[in-house]
């Protein structure tokens, strides 16, 4: 047999009659199939085809039990996307109809010769493999749109706001010329200072995706004083805008760990990774609500968790909130881009580590990394 689709290790014969299943059977294995088994009810088909996953049904329109073979292929539609091809020796008009209702991949009339079998099974896989094929790209065409519906909105949005404030703060100042006071002045300058990071950092961000995108970054562990490291990170990010909302820092080298190893992490990578999840906490926090930030520092790894008692991440966006641009549907007039966890992934797995999320909303949010780390041991290397 010449075959230009991909062999099917599994069909489901679904025949009462032993007899022709036996048939089928053997066709199949002549022919270079597997199958899965042979079964004499709807019950067990169904049962059978959520447990194998088959790739193709053969099935009975006629059956033995308390479902006919039509409303079986029915019910397996309604759970799993396979091909069903019924069988039988007699159809009349309606039971024609009903089978057809139930879009099936193809019709053999007993009784049936071998090559008519194969025929059938494999035109019927050529036409789920394209069908399949057709799905496929229009789930990524949906994705695509989707990414840049969310691409417009945030970048439009994110350039909008530090332009307005650029162009009213610069028209404010060319406006009242000399009769500004110092500190207005000094306030002005600050605010289109403000924007003009805002959009720099935006433009970074989108860069950065573009290089992760193409394989161009590298991860670089150097020796690294890592508690120092975090100190300067909160102290960088702390005095934004919530002076209320203070990181509580706990830095814990496990037990029975020397104090003069020597951890190895790239500075780049963690710098983005701990300042993104730490301003977000921050950002995200109501006032006077503190964030924890814990670092553990074990032989293996290093557990970082940053905990807040936030506005938390409604449980339907959980999934998507890695994805580019994704913002969850909470955020209201909070700024933000989406692409920042985004990014923050990309370098958590550059560096071999992993990330997870744990949130309820209005009550606040835990995100946890696990990166590993190259411990030098200073001592072995100066004795
Ligand atoms: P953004 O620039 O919007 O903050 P991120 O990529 O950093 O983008 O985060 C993606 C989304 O995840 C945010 O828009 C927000 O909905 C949600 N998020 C991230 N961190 C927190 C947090 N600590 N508390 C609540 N929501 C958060």
């Amino acid at each position: 047999m010449t075959n230009s689709t991909k062999i099917p290790s599994k069909i489901l014969i679904v025949e009462d009659e032993n007899v022709v299943a036996l048939y089928i059977k053997a066709s199949l294995l002549e022919a270079g199939y597997g199958f899965v088994a042979i079964v004499g009810s709807g019950e067990e088909a169904i049962e059978s085809t959520a447990i194998y996953q088959p790739d193709l049904v053969l099935m009975d329109i006629r059956l033995g039990g308390s479902i006919d073979g039509i409303e079986t292929a029915r019910q397996i539609g309604e759970q799993s996307n396979v091909p069903i091809i019924f069988l039988t020796a007699h159809i009349d008009r309606d039971t024609l109809n009903r089978a057809k209702a139930t879009d099936p991949f193809g019709y053999l009339v007993k009784p049936f010769d071998n090559q008519n079998l194969i025929i059938t099974i494999e035109i019927a896989l050529a036409r789920f493999n394209a069908e399949e094929a057709i799905r496929e790209s229009l789930r990524q065409q949906k994705i695509f749109n989707e990414l840049r519906s969310r691409f417009v909105a945030v970048i439009s949005h994110e350039l909008r706001n530090p332009l307005s404030s650029i162009l009213f703060s610069s028209e404010l100042l060319q406006r009242c010329g000399d009769s500004v006071s110092p500190d207005r002045r000094d306030l002005y300058f600050q605010r289109i200072h403000g924007a003009v990071q805002r959009m720099n950092q935006l433009l970074n961000d989108v860069l950065i995706i573009g290089e992760t995108e193409a394989g161009k970054l590298e991860c670089n562990p150097m020796p690294l004083n890592l508690e120092l490291f975090c100190q300067e990170l909160i102290f960088e990010i702390q005095p934004e805008k919530k002076p209320n909302c203070v990181i509580n820092f706990i830095y814990d080298l496990t037990a029975g760990l020397p104090v003069d190893f020597e951890i190895r992490l790239d500075r780049k990578l963690l710098t983005h990774i701990l300042g993104n999840i730490l301003s977000n906490a921050v950002k995200y926090s109501l006032n006077s609500r503190n964030v924890r930030f814990t670092v553990q520092v074990m032989a293996q790894e290093i557990y970082f968790e940053v905990e807040d008692h936030g506005i938390g991440i409604p449980e339907a966006d959980l999934p998507s909130l890695f994805n580019d641009f994704y913002r969850a549907s909470n955020v209201k007039a909070i700024s933000g881009t989406g692409l920042g966890l985004s990014i923050v992934k990309q370098y958590v797995e550059l560096h071999g580590g992993t990330i997870v999320v744990q949130s309820i909303e209005n009550y606040g949010s835990t995100f946890k990394v696990v990166l590993p780390i190259t411990v030098e041991n200073i001592s072995s290397h100066t004795s």
